[in-house]
């Protein structure tokens, strides 16, 4: 007998009937005489739905408010899915984040979880009751609610785990498993028996939302047991996240490719080539909360240089306007950029004992005639930006070119 946490996703609790699914793999689980605690999402489209509800009345939404709206698609779910397992005879309790008390600081729409009160979840599993609580939410110390950023019950269901050291966190979502890509890009990716927790850190950490990164973080810092599988079918292993690597001495050097689609450019052309620029430009950037991913500074020439950098696209305008500002005072000649780009990213272990790895890459695009416009590395990965017209041939030669559509 094992306590174990299921997290089911938006797209398996999508319709009454995919809930009355889930209650009955429930009900298997408990049949089998495991302890339960179960951790929904609200039903597929609906976070999308409350959002664009909110920007109907409000073009920028108040941070508090939106997470008092969009809190309440996991609440239906969790109640229907209550409702389903006492229609099986299974006694079973739903919470809201704030009954639980998933405590989290107070960035609305983006909380970190501090610590979950597990008092009134032990008392019903101790009384044989299967515990369902919200995904996604939680109560800061005012009282407020609040969210854990888009993808978060992922990190809900590991948190959980970790609170109630469960045995194991079972992630059931719409594949079997974690893939060598995003299956719905390249159709033949290939499922993955395992994957290491670093491996699975950065594919997360570089567009794969299969699961939410946090959620990667926290089974790796608690030391969580973490297995994504399907909610549609009856069998099957998935992939188990594992904090060793595969002695498999035939693994390929790279084990998944991953995408962001969510990126825009920003070029700052002409800036005087002198300590303290970068913080002149990048300074006013993270004042105005918009978060820096990659950042290129060429070689100066004539005392000038260019600096470049990538920021999500949905904050492309306001960088520009922010950066237009700091121009003038900085002495740059102009600020551009492109929010019609992608980034492409390989990511695997193997990488640390290989070389060439990277020649590979930048071969595979230039045979089809895919520019590279700004590339970083670290041990392992490397992730190129390019057109993001580009974004699925890309994926897909590299997917090849490293030997993924035979992967074991
Ligand atoms: P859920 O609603 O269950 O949380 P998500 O849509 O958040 O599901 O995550 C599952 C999706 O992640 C899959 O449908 C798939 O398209 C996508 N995905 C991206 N990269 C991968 C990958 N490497 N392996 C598996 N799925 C991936
Ligand atoms: N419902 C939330 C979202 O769509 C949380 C989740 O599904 O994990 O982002
Ligand atoms: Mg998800």
């Amino acid at each position: 007998m094992a306590l174990i946490v299921q997290k089911y996703g938006g797209t398996s609790v999508g319709t009454p009937d995919r809930i009355k699914n889930v209650a009955r793999r429930v009900a298997k689980f408990k049949a089998q005489g495991h302890d339960l605690v179960v951790v929904l999402s609200a039903m597929s489209g609906e976070t999308n739905r409350l959002i664009a509800l909110a920007k109907e009345i409000q073009a920028n939404p108040d941070p508090r408010e939106l997470d008092v709206i969009v809190s309440t698609g996991e609440q239906v779910t969790i109640g229907l899915l209550a409702m389903a397992l006492k229609e099986q005879g299974i006694e079973a309790k739903s919470y809201t984040g704030g009954q639980v008390k998933i405590l989290t600081d107070s960035l609305h729409t983006k909380a970190r979880i501090q610590s979950i009160d597990d008092t009134a979840m032990r008392a019903d599993l101790n009384a044989g009751r299967v515990v369902i609580v919200a995904g996604f939410q939680g109560v800061d110390a005012e009282g407020n609610i609040t969210t854990l950023g888009r993808g978060g019950s992922d990190t809900s269901g590991v948190a959980l785990a970790a609170a109630l050291k469960a045995d194991e966190c079972q992630i059931y979502t719409d594949v079997d498993g974690v893939y060598t890509t995003d299956p719905r890009v390249v159709p033949e990716a290939k499922k993955l028996k395992t994957i290491t927790f670093e491996e699975m850190l950065e594919m997360a950490s570089l567009g794969s939302k299969v699961l939410q990164i946090r959620s990667v973080e926290f089974a790796g810092k608690y030391n969580v047991k973490l297995r994504v599988l399907s909610s549609f079918q009856e069998e099957g292993e998935g992939t188990l996240i594992t904090f060793e690597e595969d002695p498999n001495m035939e693994k390929p050097v790279v084990s998944g490719i991953a995408f962001n689609r969510d990126e825009a450019r920003i070029n700052v052309i002409g800036v005087p080539d002198k300590p303290g620029i970068a913080y002149q430009i990048l300074g006013p950037v993270a004042d105005a909360n918009i978060d820096v991913d990659m950042i290129i500074q060429n070689v100066g020439q004539d005392g000038t240089t260019d600096f470049s950098f990538t920021v999500p696209k949905g904050e492309f305008a306001r960088t520009i306007k922010v950066l237009e500002g700091v121009q003038a005072h900085v002495g740059g000649k102009s600020v551009n950029g492109d929010d019609k780009i992608c980034k492409v990213s390989i990511v695997g272990v193997g990488m640390r004992s290989h070389v060439g790895v990277a020649s590979t890459m930048f071969r595979t695009l230039a045979e089809e005639g895919i520019n590279i416009q700004m590339i970083s590395t670290s041990e392992i990965k490397i992730s190129v930006i390019v057109d993001e017209k580009y974004l699925e041939l890309a994926v897909r030669v590299l997917h090849k070119a490293f030997g993924l559509d035979q992967a074991k």
